[in-house]
């Protein structure tokens, strides 16, 4: 009666081990599977019969066996259920996803139980692994990381151009400006503002003003250093902040970038553009009390070079 009951009752729990929405696995201790439900079923394509008493690892090659049964091996000393989970390995097996949100998921994210199985004797003679498929959840938190890095440099860049907006460029400003207060380093300032400008808006429209300020910044970028901070100032103003930099050296940066968009010619509805910049260069003095001081040089520089007729460097004496 008693050994009815039990029958019974394995006969329903098999049906829910056949049922249940995550994969298990139980195999002895030479990693030959025993058991392998509906899910491992569905998910690897291999039906129990042809699993049945095979190695885990012959069946699965992509399973890193060192650290698994490194883990396994642990587990079963200690007599403790152990975990892997999808962000330090996205899988232990590698079944396709099938969740609708792919593109960024191609195979299923897995979270893993590993659970020593001991029989009536007491000794642990075979292990269980559940799977979890975790691609929804992993997926989602991806997602979400992405777009705070886009959210946090939009925050930081000028959407025309690319470069730094003010803002950020002015922070930029500031911590270079106290770095300079506690190591005595030398930093420069240019300050560029494209030649009559408006002419350009008014001649050949909006557009091509656009186009002429993104070319200004893509020759910027082009020639500064990867540790210069290039800022869009202003609508068709520039401010390049050029660290362990001399005078000299920003006035040379300043006057090469000046002649590389002279040089440069763009095309607007098949007519072709022109354009000039004036300059102003200005560094940092031991006199200098705040980082407002430097820029205010840097434009009376830029003014003088717009008044001696543009097209011009200037640097602040
Ligand atoms: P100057 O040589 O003295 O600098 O003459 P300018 O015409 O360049 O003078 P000003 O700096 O006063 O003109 C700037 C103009 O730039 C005014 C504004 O309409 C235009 N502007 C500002 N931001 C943008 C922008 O994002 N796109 C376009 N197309 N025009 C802009
Ligand atoms: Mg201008
Ligand atoms: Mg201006």
């Amino acid at each position: 009666m008693a050994a009815q009951f039990d029958i019974n009752e394995l006969h329903w729990l098999l049906d829910i081990v056949q049922s249940i929405d995550v994969g298990l696995v139980v195999m002895d201790r030479d990693y030959k599977i025993e058991v392998w439900n509906s899910f491992m079923e569905n998910h690897s394509g291999f039906g129990s019969d042809k699993v049945n008493q095979q190695s885990l690892f012959e069946l699965f090659p992509e399973i890193d066996q060192a650290w698994f049964t490194q883990k396994v091996e642990t587990s079963v000393m200690l007599g403790t259920r152990a975990f892997t989970i999808w962000e330090q390995r996205p899988n232990l097996f590698r079944f396709k996803s099938y969740q609708p949100i792919t593109g960024l998921a191609d195979e299923m994210y897995q979270n893993v139980t590993i659970l020593p199985l001991s029989s009536i004797t007491g000794k642990t003679d075979r292990v269980c692994l559940i799977i979890y498929d975790v691609t929804g959840v992993a997926v989602n938190k991806r997602q979400l990381e992405s777009a705070n890095t886009k959210l946090q440099e939009l925050a930081l860049r000028d959407g025309l151009t690319g470069l730094l907006n003010r803002r950020y460029w002015e922070s930029c400003l500031e911590h270079e400006f106290a770095r300079y207060q506690r190591y005595d380093n030398q930093v420069s300032l240019v300050m560029m503002d494209i030649d009559q400008f408006k002419k350009i808006n008014d001649s050949f429209g909006h557009q091509a003003g656009d186009e002429v300020i993104r070319t200004a910044a893509r020759l910027t970028e082009q020639l500064a250093r990867e540790t210069d901070f290039c800022g869009r100032y202003g609508g068709e103003e520039f401010a390049i902040l050029l660290p362990d930099t001399s005078l000299e050296g920003a006035e040379q940066f300043a006057e090469r970038l000046r002649e590389s968009i002279e040089r440069q010619q763009i095309e607007h509805q098949g007519t072709p553009l022109k354009f000039t910049v004036s300059v102003g260069v200005a560094g940092i003095t031991p006199d200098i009390e705040k980082y407002q001081d430097l820029i205010e040089r840097a434009d009376k520089a830029l003014y003088r070079s717009k008044a001696e007729g543009r097209n011009r460097t200037t640097v602040w004496q």
